[in-house]
Parts: C-alpha cells; sequence; structure tokens
C-alpha cells in the first residue's frame, strides 16, 4: 500500500513512496515551483541590493546631463 501526502505547491495527492522522486510533491514542476520560490526570496534580497545601483544611475544621468551642457557650449563657441 502507498501512502499518499497531499502535495506542498498544488494540494493533489500523490504517491509518498521511493517511485516518486519528487516526494512530496507530486511531480517534478511543483517541485521546481517550490525551490523557485526559495530563489524569488533571495532575487529580492538582491534586488535591495540593486537599489544603491541606482543611485549611481542618477548621478551617471547628472553626468551624461554635464556632457550635453558641454556638447552645446562648442557650438556656441562656433
Ligand atoms: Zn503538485
Amino acid at each position: 500500500m502507498a501512502l499518499k501526502v497531499k502535495c506542498p505547491t498544488c494540494g493533489r495527492e500523490c504517491e509518498y513512496s521511493e517511485k516518486n522522486p519528487f516526494r512530496p510533491f507530486c511531480c517534478e514542476r511543483c517541485k521546481l515551483i517550490d525551490l523557485g520560490a526559495w530563489a524569488e526570496g533571495s532575487y529580492v534580497i538582491k534586488s535591495k541590493n540593486q537599489e544603491a545601483d541606482d543611485d549611481l544611475d542618477i548621478s551617471e544621468e547628472a553626468l551624461a546631463t554635464g556632457k550635453l551642457h558641454s556638447k552645446v557650449k562648442p557650438e556656441n563657441e562656433m
């Protein structure tokens, strides 16, 4: 007799045995989804670090604006 458990991802009943390599998940997809949730959690932390990069982007934009002004100047000189 096979022990049946509910898949933590989709809630579907699946066989909890050596026959099912994805136990306690019902299939590989549900296992990957659960792992993906973990990966998403670390991604959120990563994007938080990227906020500091956004600040750098703003200063880069300011530099670009300064470049635009210096580009205008030679035109005025001509
Ligand atoms: Zn499932």
